[in-house]
């Protein structure tokens, strides 16, 4: 077997494990694979073995790798930052994009997105580590963009993400997480129906599982440092 196929059975091990940890099913939480800077052929690789959902966040980048794995059947996720004139093109190619942090955005997305295309499904990025030179709205900026994207007919509003401080503890990993789940929570209980938490990365996915991660996204524990590839 090789590698990647390892790899992703060896995550989906840990997942599974993470899950039942704390009493969860696995059949809540998807595996993303991040592909971003990886080439095609290691993603067609990871497709065979049953990978079906991948991240990326550079847009011409990726829309150079879907355009050449068109035939394969993949859900592309754009996770990147987000300018204003990609929107088109994310709008276009992309099923998923989690990184939705302004209003201009979300409208711009929303007037790109095909009309012969399902809405685009979005999660609006919180910066839940409060660093400043993070992406993301601060906790609690995220309900006046909700507001927005309710709106916007060609976007569904699916959840919140977030890319957290990276660090070995644990503790804290777990309540940036639990900031995360409490701001979905806060906005369902106003009537939104939110079904996902984008949260957890490679060194981390246990501790988000644990706060209710519903999509981790995986990149190096998948593919192999970036540096190298
Ligand atoms: C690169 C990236 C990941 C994957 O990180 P790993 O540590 O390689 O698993 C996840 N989410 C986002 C937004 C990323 O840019």
């Amino acid at each position: 077997m090789t590698t990647i196929t390892l790899n992703l059975q060896a995550i989906r091990t840990r997942i599974e494990r993470a899950a039942s940890a704390c009493a969860r099913r696995t059949s809540e939480i998807s595996l993303l694979a991040v592909s971003k800077t990886v080439p095609a052929p290691y993603i067609e690789e990871a497709c065979r073995a049953g990978q079906a959902a991948f991240g990326e966040s550079y847009a011409q980048e990726a829309v150079r790798k879907i355009t050449q794995l068109g035939p394969l059947d993949i859900e592309w996720h754009f996770i990147g930052p987000i300018q204003s004139n990609k929107t088109r093109v994310i709008a276009e190619h992309f099923q998923w994009v989690h990184s939705v942090d302004r209003a201009n955005i979300a409208v711009r997305l929303n007037d790109g997105r095909p009309a012969h295309l399902p809405p685009l499904n979005v999660c609006i990025q919180i910066n839940v580590s409060g660093e400043l030179s993070k992406s993301g709205v601060a906790p609690g900026e995220e309900r006046e963009l909700a507001r927005v994207i309710a709106d916007l007919n060609r976007l569904r509003l699916r959840g919140l993400m977030a890319i957290p401080e990276p660090t070995l503890d644990t503790a804290l990993q777990r309540s940036r997480y639990a900031l995360l789940r409490k701001l979905r929570d806060e906005l369902n209980a106003e009537g939104y129906q939110l079904d996902t938490l984008s949260m957890g990365m490679s060194d981390d996915l246990e501790s988000a599982i644990a706060e209710g991660a519903t999509i981790v996204r995986v990149g190096t524990a998948v593919f192999g440092s970036r540096e190298t590839l």
